[in-house]
C-alpha cells in the first residue's frame, strides 16, 4: 500500500471540510493534508479513509475522527520543537500528525498489540516519535516531563491528576472528560499550583482505562 495523487486529492477535500467546520490553524491543516490516513486503517475501510469519521482499529479501539484530531491539535497550540505527551497512541495517526508538525512526541499506549504494531509502522512511514511507551497513560511519563502540551485521545471518566502535574508552566492539556459522552476540556497551567480551565463541545471517545497496561489483544 502506498500513497498516491488520488489519496492526496482526497486529503485536500478533507482539509476543506475541516476548514468549513471551523479549524483554522494552518500547521494542523497542513499535517492533515500530508499524513496518509488510509495507511492507518484496516483494509476493509480503505475507501472511507478520508471521510470525517472514526473507524475501528485492532483491540476494539478506534482511530479518531479527523475533525477530532484537528480540534485537539489546534487547541494544543504547540509548534515545532515543543514537547508533547500523547495518551493513547492507538493507530498512531494523531502521533503522525504531531510528528509532521515538528513536535517532539512522547506517546503512551496500554494495549500491547497496538503498541507493537504502531511502533513498527510509524517509522516505516517516516514518522519518528521521540518515544513510544507501553504502559498506563493515567500516570503520564514523568521521565520526560514537563511537557508543553498533553493530549489525551481517550475519554477520561475522571481527571488524571498526575498528568496536570507533568505540564510545564504555560503548558496546555487537552482532554475529553466524561463517562458516556465527553466534554472536550482545556487546562492551561498558569502557575506552579494554578490552572485555567475551559470547556468545549461534546465528543465521543473510547474510554481511558485506569488499570495496568493490557497484553490481551
Ligand atoms: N490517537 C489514537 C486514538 C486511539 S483510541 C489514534 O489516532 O488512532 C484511544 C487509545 O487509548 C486506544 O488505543 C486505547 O487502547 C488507549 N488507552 C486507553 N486507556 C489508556 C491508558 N490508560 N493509557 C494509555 N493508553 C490508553
Amino acid at each position: 500500500m502506498i500513497d498516491s495523487p488520488k489519496h492526496e486529492g482526497m486529503r485536500h477535500r478533507l482539509v476543506e471540510q475541516l476548514r468549513q467546520k471551523g479549524i483554522e490553524n494552518q500547521a494542523t491543516l497542513s499535517a492533515i493534508a500530508a499524513v496518509p490516513r488510509h495507511l492507518f486503517l484496516d483494509s476493509g475501510f480503505l475507501d472511507h479513509a478520508y471521510e470525517d469519521k472514526a473507524f475501528p482499529i485492532a483491540a476494539d479501539q478506534t482511530i479518531s475522527q479527523p475533525y477530532t484530531v484537528a480540534f485537539q491539535t489546534e487547541l494544543l497550540q504547540c509548534c515545532a520543537g515543543s514537547k508533547v505527551l500523547e495518551i493513547g497512541t492507538g493507530s498512531g495517526y494523531q502521533t503522525a500528525v504531531l510528528c509532521h508538525m515538528g513536535i517532539e512526541v512522547y506517546s503512551i499506549e496500554r494495549q500491547q498489540t497496538l503498541f507493537k504494531k504502531t511502533s513498527l509502522f510509524l517509522p516505516k512511514l517516516g514518522f519518528h516519535a521521540k518515544k513510544l511507551i507501553f504502559g498506563d497513560g493515567y500516570k503520564g511519563y514523568i521521565e520526560a516531563a514537563p511537557y508543553n502540551g498533553i493530549i489525551v485521545t481517550a475519554g477520561a471518566p475522571e481527571l488524571p491528576k498526575a498528568l496536570l502535574a507533568q505540564l510545564a508552566i504555560g503548558g496546555r492539556m487537552v482532554i475529553p472528560v466524561g463517562k458516556d459522552q465527553q466534554i472536550m476540556t482545556l487546562f492551561v497551567r498558569t502557575g506552579v499550583k494554578s490552572f485555567a480551565k475551559k470547556t468545549f463541545g461534546e465528543f465521543r471517545f473510547v474510554p481511558l482505562l485506569s488499570d495496568k497496561a493490557s497484553t490481551a489483544s
